[in-house]
């Protein structure tokens, strides 16, 4: 195969041709791009937001992601951004509080996880591969279709903030889009759905210095609600049963208030600030997983090959170690213009097992236990055995805490720098 630099300004190339053009600036997007970037692999980045602010998403960063970080020298300044760290995963139930995972049980230097708004995280890891010389991020730029010949993708149209449509040539190109992702769809993957039975209710509330300090959850009967501590405002998620926002509409603000105020009575004192369904967002729960996560040409990863349920935090993980199981695995064949469909398959076949289980384990979760709990047919109180089991033998908290905290077959940085690897051009 021809050998071709690697480096040339990023899609401004004489036919708009980069090495690897990636659809999709989350964490999936923005990790793969500092990484290949880095190996002096010309990656051009597409993000159809103007920029990171948007409040649905998860904020969690877990104990493998931040070693990763570590690995790359740059954890001291990631964890230089404010963010809160919880040691520990608590449930207060009416039967009390119960420690669902501990992670100071964990091996290694971050044992706790640590909240971040993803905005802050998703600046910071572009920040850093913006000083990348092979680096190119375009804002408002919104991936289209992918350019397909003979077979092959060889790159994608993508749409500017004026409405003009551009074309940019790529060896590979990355759909890393998440969960709804348009750039899947044109290249005909299809997924396997498997349905989820809860949808959640995102808000937030303000936070006052005499609140607890630690994010945590409330069980009660026909409920489920998370607290996420962001400093100045907690960040709620209220679970409810698939499609039951309307219902709880048509009953009412003052109804679903109450609701919270009973669940977490320190808040009773601000629910009014939600004042109307425009504070509530409605999130739909998806779970899919591509059978295949690639074409010739072409790769998703993060949720755009795999949609993960909230259920544990654990998406940007996983996401996250996507991209660098990619990049381990592409950077060299990028940089050397020896791509091959088979290098493509490895980052499946790495990536497939741990997807595949946390899946499973979400999925377990939603149906045996939070489907009967929010249709109301859980005793709450006598909190389920499992709970009950962990919090009586509290070395077993270790367990939930390794799969949630590091997970399976978690990813190290493999890939060079560029002035390591001697692969970048003056
Ligand atoms: C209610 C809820 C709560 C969650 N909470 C957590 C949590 O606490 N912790 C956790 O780890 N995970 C959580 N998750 C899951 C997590 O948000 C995702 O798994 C994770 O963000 C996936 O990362 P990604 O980069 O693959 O995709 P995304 O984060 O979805 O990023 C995709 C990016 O692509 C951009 N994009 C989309 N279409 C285009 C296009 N056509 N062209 C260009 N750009 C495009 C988007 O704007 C976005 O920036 C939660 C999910 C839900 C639904």
């Amino acid at each position: 195969m021809q050998q071709e630099p690697a480096t040339r300004p990023a899609g401004d190339g004489p036919a708009g041709e980069v090495a690897c053009c990636i659809a999709g600036c989350g964490p999936a997007g923005a990790m793969l791009g500092l990484l290949l970037a880095r190996a002096g692999v010309e990656v051009l980045v597409l993000e159809k937001h103007a920029d990171f602010l948007r409040d649905f998403r998860g904020d969690t960063l877990h104990p493998s992601t931040l070693r990763l970080f570590d690995e790359l020298g740059l954890g001291e300044q990631l964890l230089g951004l404010p963010h809160q760290e919880m040691p520990f995963l608590e449930v207060t139930t009416d039967a009390g509080v119960f420690t669902m995972a501990d992670f100071r049980r964990l091996p290694g230097r971050h044992r706790y996880i640590a909240f971040m708004p993803q905005w802050d995280f998703l600046d910071f890891v572009a920040g850093q591969a913006r000083r990348l010389p092979a680096f190119r991020l375009r804002m408002e730029a919104e991936a289209l279709e992918v350019l397909e010949e003979a077979g092959r993708v060889v790159g994608l149209t993508w749409r500017d903030r004026s409405g003009a449509v551009h074309r940019v040539r790529a060896r590979l190109t990355v759909a890393a889009d998440g969960r709804d992702s348009g750039l899947r769809r044109s290249a005909g993957l299809r997924s396997r759905v498997f349905g989820a039975p809860i949808d959640v209710l995102w808000f937030r509330l303000p936070r006052r210095p005499s609140d607890p300090r630690q994010a945590f959850g409330r069980l009660a009967a026909g409920h489920l609600l998370v607290l996420i501590d962001r400093g100045a405002y907690w960040q709620i998620a209220y679970v409810i049963a698939k499609d039951a926002a309307e219902a709880l509409r048509a009953a009412g603000l003052p109804r679903f208030r109450a609701s919270v105020a009973g669940l977490v009575p320190f808040l009773a004192d601000r629910v009014e600030e939600l004042t109307s369904w425009e504070d509530v967002r409605v999130l739909r729960v998806q779970v899919n997983r591509l059978r295949r996560w690639y074409r010739p040409g072409l790769l998703c990863i993060g949720d755009a090959a795999h949609a993960m349920s909230p259920i544990g935090g654990v998406g940007i993980n996983l996401a996250v170690h996507d991209a660098v199981a990619a990049a381990n695995r592409l950077a060299r064949p990028l940089a050397t213009g020896t791509l091959s469909t088979r290098d493509l398959a490895r980052v499946q076949l790495r990536r497939i097992l741990p997807t595949m289980v946390t899946q499973w384990g979400q999925r377990t979760i939603q149906d045996r236990f939070l489907s009967p709990l929010l249709t109301g047919g859980h005793p709450t109180a006598r909190p389920p055995l499992v709970l009950r089991l962990l919090d009586r033998v509290p070395a077993l908290q270790a367990i939930p805490a390794r799969l949630v905290g590091i997970g399976l077959l978690p990813e190290h940085v493999r890939t060079p720098s560029a002035r390591q690897a001697g692969l970048r051009r003056a």
